[in-house]
């Protein structure tokens, strides 16, 4: 008998492909989704007019965290929940083509950008041979971070809506949402 014991007939329609198996699995779990969707009829504007700028931490369920609705919101998400350039474009295209008015930013407890340093992209060009074009924007202060994005958001010329601009910690462990204020 090999170490490796076959899966169970119950589980192989689940991973129709062991060779792909994560993305196979997705797969499987969108036909079942499509097979129970009716068309919302929804226009693309989100109705809160809402923005949510968030870490792209796997413990973070925006839409539950928040109570928001399939259509309420952008979401929009990278490491760290850090205002780049290419936040702010999709910031600009969500205010100025899509109707947003509203901006909420979300860092978070455990984000792993805690333990990084720009080390990391120096270590990446002696591996690679090439220096990223990006900074990987790591923070040792998350109130900090949160005020730096903030202020980015509101100084951006590119936004037509700077007034409702907040930040906050999310706490992985108590899901709770902590306020962080801007520079006075
Ligand atoms: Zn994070």
């Amino acid at each position: 008998m090999s170490t490796s014991a076959p899966l169970p007939p119950e589980s192989t329609d689940l991973v129709p492909d062991a060779g792909d198996s994560v993305t196979s699995r997705l797969i499987e779990a969108n036909r079942s989704y499509a097979a129970g969707f009716t068309d919302p009829g929804m226009d693309a504007r989100p109705v809160l007019k809402v923005a949510v700028v968030s870490c792209m931490d796997a413990r973070i369920d925006l839409h539950a965290a928040l109570g928001l609705e399939l259509g309420d919101c952008h979401t929009i998400r990278n490491a760290g929940g850090v205002v780049t350039d290419d936040i702010i474009r999709s910031l600009t295209i969500s205010q100025r083509a899509l109707g947003t008015r509203s901006v909420v930013l979300i860092h978070h407890t455990g984000c792993g950008l805690l333990n990084l340093t720009e080390d990391f992209r120096h270590e990446l060009e002696l591996e690679v041979g090439q220096r990223p074009s990006w900074a990987v924007e790591a923070f040792h202060d998350l109130d900090q971070d949160v005020r730096q994005s903030i202020e980015r958001v509101r100084t951006s010329p590119f936004l037509l809506h700077t007034d409702d601009v907040r930040g906050f910690v999310f706490d992985v462990s108590t899901g709770l949402l902590r306020e962080v204020q801007p520079r006075g």
